[in-house]
């Protein structure tokens, strides 16, 4: 899903825009886009629907003080959608078709983009590495990032200490000069890149001598990361405002760390249960045996019972990992492996025919005769 727009950027506006110029703003802007004037228009609609969901916002002090301060996570991001937004007949416009249609032909409000707008920073990824064991009971770590982050000399000014920026004389600030061309169908109006600041707004005539007047640097940081118990190999962990820094005082991105869970000597991991294979030897299967099993919480005595087959399956409950949301554990399941002996000693084998004879098998013995009878 494509990033939010910022909500001064899609009125068009400095984010200490009056509210005079944000009401002028959004009325120039719905008129434009009103979807009565925009038939069958998914791109108009989709603008329109913005522009009101900023204005929504914006014209409302509490929420924008939020907004300000903590960007779109500041403001309930469902409101917009719960705001039963469908039809646009009950809509509190104090102006009529009439109206719109002069305005559109006698030129309406710059759609351009206000660069100098704040805007939230990007977001960062960075991967961890944790055992078997710390993934499944959690850990701490420390791992090293690189971010941009507001340069701590200038305090993102981008100006020498002791030193301001100028107010653009060309654009005033607002980084975008506009030229009107008169047509036949009226005034068209083209709004570019001041000249002069670069679209900037401000000219700096003593940069930071650390930042070189762009306010953000670079830098390499070591995060302490909690991971959380029952996380799973792929998995991300998000962390709120770890990212890089926001342009123009925008709120900073999230830091995305995915977890690397390494194999592990004899268990592995299928959702939250663990999953062990126990080698057994004939004898524990044909007798039954207590058998110590290996788990995450240390060994634990287990009982096979006689006749057990290789393939069986048993549980241990409560042994396996963690659930990551909630409480409780998995399983562990363990599965037997009933294993032949190699290497016997002639006294060995002859127990094992007499043994085979006794449940009525034909033995090695028996075998070679017929072989030499052929
Ligand atoms: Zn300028
Ligand atoms: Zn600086």
């Amino acid at each position: 899903m494509a990033e939010k727009r910022d909500y001064y950027e899609v009125l068009g506006l400095e984010k200490g825009a009056s509210e005079e110029a944000i009401k002028k703003a959004y009325r120039q802007l719905a008129k434009k886009y009103h979807p009565d004037l925009n038939p069958g228009d998914k791109e108009a609609e989709k603008i329109f629907k913005e522009i009101n969901e900023a204005y929504e916002v914006l014209s409302d002090p509490e929420k924008r003080a939020k907004y300000d301060r903590f960007g779109h996570a500041g403001v309930d991001p469902s409101y917009a959608a719960g705001s039963g937004f469908g039809g646009f007949g009950g809509f509190g416009f104090d102006f009529d078709l009439g109206d719109i249609f002069s305005s559109f032909f006698g030129g309406g409000a710059s759609s351009a983009r206000n660069r100098n707008a704040p805007r939230r920073g990007e977001r960062v990824y960075a991967e961890v590495t944790v055992t078997f064991e710390e993934a499944a009971f959690g850990c701490e770590k420390e791992i090293p990032i690189s971010r941009i982050e507001v340069c701590d000399v200038c305090s993102g000014t981008g100006c020498k200490e002791g030193t301001t920026a100028e107010i653009c004389p060309t654009c005033r600030g607002s980084g975008t000069v506009t030229s009107q061309t008169r047509t036949a169908f009226g005034i068209i109006q083209n709004t570019v890149d001041c000249p002069n600041c670069h679209g900037r707004g401000k000219i700096i005539h003593q940069p930071c001598a650390q930042c070189k007047g762009h306010g953000l640097i670079r830098r390499n940081r070591k995060i302490t990361v909690k991971i959380p118990e029952g996380i799973d190999d792929g998995q991300t962990i998000s962390m709120a405002g770890q990212g890089n820094a926001g342009v123009n005082g925008g709120p900073p991105g999230d830091l995305y760390i995915t977890v690397n869970v390494q194999p592990h000597e004899f268990f592995r991991r299928e959702g939250n249960a663990v999953l062990y294979d126990l080698p057994i030897s004939i004898v524990q299967a044909a007798l039954g045996a207590e058998v110590e099993v290996p788990t995450l919480d240390g060994k634990v005595k287990y009982v096979i019972p006689e006749g057990t087959q290789t393939g069986t399956v048993f549980r241990l409950r409560g042994k396996g990992i963690p659930n990551l949301r909630g409480s409780g554990r998995g399983d562990q399941f363990v599965t037997v492996h009933v294993t032949v002996p190699t290497g016997l000693t002639p006294q060995q084998k002859e127990l094992l025919r007499q043994f085979g004879e006794s449940l009525g098998e034909q033995t090695d013995r028996q075998g070679k005769k017929k072989r030499r009878l052929r």
